[in-house]
């Protein structure tokens, strides 16, 4: 695996995410209810930006739960940071695992809001251990998110 990808690629397998995830909400006085750990485990095996409607039409969630309960629980998570929301506006909000040690940065279409992400080495890391150092903060993280108007909205 190329080193310039390596901060696209997951740090831990799908099991270790959904629990400790599972065990921050907890810890928060969240319950755990299956369709939590199938939202947690659905996001973390696709580890990419999905849309509320997909997540509510996946097959592990749309036989436990209506859309607005899914959109409820991603905002408990999202609270509780285990999730991160992106994008522009409500239409096109896109949520993703957020789990520690592990970044996306992103490309966000200003118009038509898809949103893309960028495969390529950061050069914010090298930034990040150095801000890191000089005030003492330890795991410390960054998300990137870039906006500007893709090829197809350019015309
Ligand atoms: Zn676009
Ligand atoms: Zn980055």
């Amino acid at each position: 695996m190329p080193e310039t990808h390596h901060h696209n690629h997951p740090t831990a397998d799908v099991e270790t995410k959904v629990a400790w995830a599972v065990a921050r909400c907890r810890e928060n006085g969240l319950r755990r209810t299956k369709a939590m750990e199938e939202l947690l485990r659905t996001l973390a095996v696709e580890n990419r930006p999905m849309r509320l409607a997909e997540l509510a039409e996946s097959e592990a969630l749309a036989t436990q739960c209506d859309p607005a309960t899914v959109y409820r629980l991603l905002l408990r998570l999202e609270a509780q940071g285990v999730i991160r929301r992106l994008g522009l506006h409500e239409r096109s909000a896109f949520f993703i695992f957020l789990y520690p040690g592990e970044h996306h940065d992103f490309l966000i279409c200003t118009d038509c809001g898809k949103i893309e992400e960028i495969g390529m080495a950061c050069p914010v890391e090298a930034l990040e251990n150095e801000v890191g150092r000089k005030f003492g903060y330890q795991r410390i993280y960054h998300e990137l998110e870039f906006f500007g108007l893709c090829p197809a909205c350019v015309g």
